[in-house]
């Protein structure tokens, strides 16, 4: 089997790979958002498996959350309530969206898992006290994981998980770089199992894999984006639906570049390897690529989509946002704008876990690419 072929694999069937890791001894930690300290969880002996919520039907958690949030809260609560994540030893609730903190409490009244911790980062990334106070909150994190699985979560052990992820960012790096460079090196449904693998395995090993990936692929000949599609980027929040890249691609583009959740924004900055570690991971946090639910400046998230689409020479803009993600929802208006200012067209597509008919979404991802 090909190094992709193994990503895909767990991509497809993440939890059926989280129950063997568990078989295997190691604690499962769910989480929801790329502010949960993973490199922290690692270093505490943990595996850190991200959840997207259901693709398929939402009843159960209906009983407990407004049908106006978003679906990766309610699908995640459905599948817990469900049975579906009993491999889970517990999960971790980053301060972020409305949703999340109100997914937190409902997740630790209703459910019976081991672990349980929500992570109160500050929203302003700009002061030096919002810095110190990040500092505790991850020193309170690790002593809850300590406690919880009884290691000591020593300085060797830091590193080496900075490390571990340093190298995995550094991998998904040259993925991006080489996708942007000869576009269709990768169809975009392989690249998406690549970013859900690289959140879901076994992080040294999918570090290792990813490092291949990018070795194999930079040796290869030109792109295979033969028909010449339409460079796009894609902006927003959650997407984990391989046929929205797919159908893209069907209608003449082509995604060389992206701002999402599940995307650039997760695997954005390289940690400190040296010094204190909740510092150099707290840095990380305070420098990267913010997202909408965090706050550094009323323009840097319009000037860098902007920045990003010039650099990568993309003929539009598709924003995918899921349906009531207020963050999203909120930055949308000024971000179509700076765009617009600068003569970028921009579509918007509002998703939930089921798909609108591919017939529908084919037709305006077509109308789309005929206008730019
Ligand atoms: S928008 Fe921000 S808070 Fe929400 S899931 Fe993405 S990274 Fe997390
Ligand atoms: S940021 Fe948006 S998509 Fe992510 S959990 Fe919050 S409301 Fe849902």
């Amino acid at each position: 089997m090909d190094v992709l072929d193994e990503l895909r694999k767990v991509a497809d069937n993440p939890y059926g790979y989280a129950r063997r890791l568990k078989g295997e001894g190691r604690a499962v930690i769910g989480y929801f958002c790329s502010y949960t300290p993973e490199e922290i969880i690692f270093a505490a002996g943990a595996h850190s498996m991200r959840l997207f919520g259901t693709h398929g039907e939402i009843s159960r958690a209906d009983a407990h959350l407004q049908a106006y949030c978003c679906s990766v809260v309610r699908g995640a609560l459905e599948e817990a309530l469900s049975g579906e994540l009993n491999f889970l030893e517990g999960a971790v609730f980053p301060h972020t969206c409305d949703s999340i903190q109100r997914l937190s409490d409902i997740w630790r009244l209703t459910t019976r898992f081991k672990f349980f911790a929500d992570v109160v980062l500050p929203v302003k990334l700009t002061t030096e006290s919002s810095r110190m106070y990040m500092v505790e909150v991850l020193e309170r994190f690790a002593r809850e994981l300590e406690s919880a699985f009884g290691a000591g979560i020593t300085g060797e052990k830091y590193l080496d998980s900075i490390r571990t992820f340093n190298k995995l960012r550094a991998g998904m790096a040259d993925l991006y770089r080489l996708r942007s460079a000869r576009p269709g090196i990768v169809s975009g449904s392989d690249f998406l199992a690549v970013v859900k693998a690289a959140m879901s395995m076994e992080r040294r090993a999918c570090a290792d894999m990813i490092t291949r990936l990018a070795g194999e692929l930079g040796k290869k000949g030109p792109s295979s984006n033969a028909g010449g599609g339409k460079r796009i980027m894609l902006a927003g929040g959650v997407c984990d639906h391989p046929d929205v890249y797919r159908l893209i691609e069907e209608s003449g583009g082509v995604v060389v570049w992206d701002d999402l959740c599940t995307g650039t924004r997760a695997f954005e900055g390289m940690i400190r390897e040296g010094g204190n570690p909740l510092e150099a991971i707290t840095e990380r946090y305070m420098t990267r690529l913010a997202c909408p639910a965090k706050h550094r400046s009323l323009t840097e998230r319009g000037e860098r989509l902007v920045r990003d689409a010039k650099e990568h020479k993309v003929r539009g803009v598709i924003f995918l946002l899921l349906k009531f993600c207020d963050p999203h929802d909120f930055d949308y208006p000024y971000l179509k704008e700076s765009l617009d200012r600068e003569g970028i067209p921009s579509m918007l597509v509002e998703l939930e876990h089921q798909l609108p008919p591919e017939g529908q979404l084919r037709t305006r991802f077509e109308t789309f690419m005929h206008t730019i």
